[in-house]
């Protein structure tokens, strides 16, 4: 039993739910949860009778409708610490398309000092603890910013440059995408402009923002290079966060042209996604990581000493019951 405690303590993937709670429109007499505890969630179907009715989920832990910004990252910020020690860390959020996922990784449009997502904590955090280790340590921050759509990747900090850009596994830096614009940071002020930034990057290729930030992944890249005063002993270590595109199916007979490749390539993506963390997961000897941009954009940071975050996002109401199990069946098949 003590050896299962550490192997989880060390365990290298973990995934947390989080339920969004009901919007303003919304009414909450239309909900499919049962229970919430810490690690558990049960979902009703109303539809359905008898033991069909519920269905059970566990999680490394499960975050209810009224969990705070903070609470969250509270949760993440251990990781966060490793990346300072040299670790690689991928923190994804998943789930359909205004289920959360913006909502943690970067907060809601009114952004406070109480509704800053994981990206501006975990840099704040960043910046903290390396100006507390200052005596022993000196580390310099900085990040990168990119995009994946239809399996290209678009870098958001460098405007008028649409260029496809290479993902390339050999670099010596650390850096699986060189070409991409990397900003030094010094500061969360500092951060917030080059978010802001990538934000109106982002938009400009498309008419509708929504619709584009739903059917492509963003990825914030934060690189952290290290020197020890004393010995000069260097490490490197870097964490990718990751808003995903929307994981909800489209119906084929529906969708034409565009829309159909788009919900293609997104397809195509998750589900690399899904198995390579489900191998690393079994520790199988192959890891698929050729099948998507996505996965080949994050092989040195998924596997080996590597840790891994999934926030998985579901919504509360009736109507998403479907995307919501089908989202509840990749998380479990990946923890
Ligand atoms: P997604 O990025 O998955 O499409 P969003 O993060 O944009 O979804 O969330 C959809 C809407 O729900 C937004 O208006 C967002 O602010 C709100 N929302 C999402 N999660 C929460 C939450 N935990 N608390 C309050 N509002 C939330
Ligand atoms: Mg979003």
């Amino acid at each position: 039993k003590l050896y299962n405690q550490i192997q989880d303590l060390k365990g290298n993937i973990r995934v947390y739910c989080r339920v969004r709670p009901f919007l303003h429109s919304q009414m909450s007499n239309m909900s499919t949860l049962g229970r919430i505890d810490d690690q558990n969630i049960t979902i009703f179907s109303p539809l359905k009778t008898g033991k069909d009715a519920r269905r059970n989920f566990t999680f490394n832990k499960v975050f209810g409708p009224s969990a705070t910004q903070e609470e969250v990252f509270s949760d993440t910020q251990p990781l966060i610490r490793s990346v300072l020690d040299g670790y690689n860390v991928c923190i994804f959020a998943y789930g359909q398309t205004g289920s959360g996922k913006t909502h943690t990784m970067s907060g809601p449009k009114e952004l406070n000092e109480k509704t800053l997502g994981v990206n501006y904590r975990a840099l704040n955090d960043l910046f903290c603890l390396s100006e507390q280790r200052k005596e022993t340590f000196t580390y310099e921050i900085s990040v990168q910013m990119v995009e994946i759509y239809n399996e290209q990747v678009r870098d958001l900090l460098n405007d008028g440059l649409n260029k496809r850009l290479e993902i390339r596994n050999c670099s010596n830096k650390g850096l699986s995408v060189p070409d991409a614009n990397l900003v030094p940071v010094r500061s969360i002020e500092e951060v917030i402009e080059i978010m802001n930034l990538g934000q109106r990057n982002r938009a400009v290729a498309c008419t509708s923002m929504n619709d584009h930030s739903s059917r492509s992944h963003s990825c914030l890249t934060i690189h952290v290079q290290g020197k020890e005063l004393t010995s000069g002993y260097a490490l490197r270590g870097c964490m990718h966060l990751v808003d995903l595109a929307g994981s909800e199916r489209v119906d084929k007979s529906e969708v034409k042209g565009e829309r159909l490749k788009e919900a293609q390539y997104i397809n195509k993506s998750l589900s690399a996604l899904g198995d390579v963390i489900a191998s690393l997961a079994r520790k199988n000897a192959h890891v698929p990581y050729r099948n998507s941009k996505l996965t080949q954009l994050l092989q040195d940071s998924l596997g080996g000493q590597a840790k891994t975050l999934m926030f998985v996002h579901i919504s509360p109401e009736v109507d998403a019951l479907g995307e919501t199990l089908s989202t509840l069946k990749f998380a479990e098949r990946v923890a």
